[in-house]
């Protein structure tokens, strides 16, 4: 691991003073490498984000196409924009921003085919979907391969994160579904969504993920629900299930 380049400590030198970053935080942060599932309003800023901050090697994954209706909270897209890949514009813009990393565009979708392939050299995962299917998809190929990932959703003005550890000793998101309380159930295509709402998600998924790139221990196994209307927090601790079909399942064979 080199130093950092002249270049590096100039654009980084306002994070470069903050104690929790520093140099050694930044050169973990030059050679990470995420991936980001879903560029709509959570994967959008989250993407923007990590680059700004230095995060060295960003994939993004998503096989949609730029609609009028996503204008209102993927803010690194235009009008003229509307109908091209979402993966290709936003890595046109990220690498306009921040020509320091590198950002890999994959027009596809995250599931058990896909995984092997789009979570090669990956060190963590966030979540930017809206579907609890690809979520069951990302948290069963991340825990065969041992890669924490951080969930986000939200819908209307509620929203909701999580970050689960490479072996899911705190518990998994099959099992955070399976409480009976799981309130997770209809997309925000369904019931609506305010931007900012979705930017506070996903920008709360980007302070984990730098958390944890540069070595700091996350609250795992923790669902942070935000009722962003009011300004309201509540933080549930997931319960890992003895019978759970994913995590405690394997446990049991060790
Ligand atoms: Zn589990």
């Amino acid at each position: 691991m080199g130093d950092l380049t002249d270049q590096q400590l100039r654009r980084y030198a306002r994070q470069l003073v903050v104690p929790q970053i520093d140099v050694e935080g930044q050169l973990l942060l030059r050679d990470a490498h995420v991936l980001i599932v879903g560029v709509g309003g959570l994967g959008v800023p989250m993407a923007q984000y990590l680059a700004g901050a230095g995060v060295g090697h960003i994939r993004i994954v998503d096989d949609d196409r730029i609609a009028l209706s996503n204008l209102s909270r993927q803010i690194a897209f235009s009008e003229r924009d509307i109908g091209e890949l979402k993966v290709e514009v936003l890595a046109k813009r990220i690498c306009a921003a921040n020509d320091d990393i590198s950002v890999e565009p994959c027009a596809a979708r995250f599931n058990q085919l896909t995984a092997e392939e789009l979570l090669r050299d990956i060190d963590l995962v966030l979540d930017g979907t809206d579907s609890m299917q690809a979520r069951l998809d990302i948290d069963r190929a991340t825990y065969s391969r041992q890669i924490p990932w951080i969930m986000g959703a939200a819908v209307q003005i509620s929203g909701q994160w999580s970050a689960f550890d490479p072996e899911r000793h705190q518990g998994c998101y099959h099992c955070l579904i399976a409480d009976p309380g799981s309130t997770e159930t209809a997309s925000c295509a369904e019931l609506g969504i305010l931007g900012p709402v979705v930017g506070l998600v996903s920008l709360h998924q980007a302070i984990l993920a730098l958390r944890y790139l540069v070595g700091d221990d996350l609250p795992w196994g923790r669902l942070h629900m935000l009722d962003a209307w009011s300004g309201g927090l509540q933080t549930l601790e997931i319960l890992a299930r003895e019978e759970c079909a994913l995590c405690r399942h394997d446990t049991g064979q060790h």
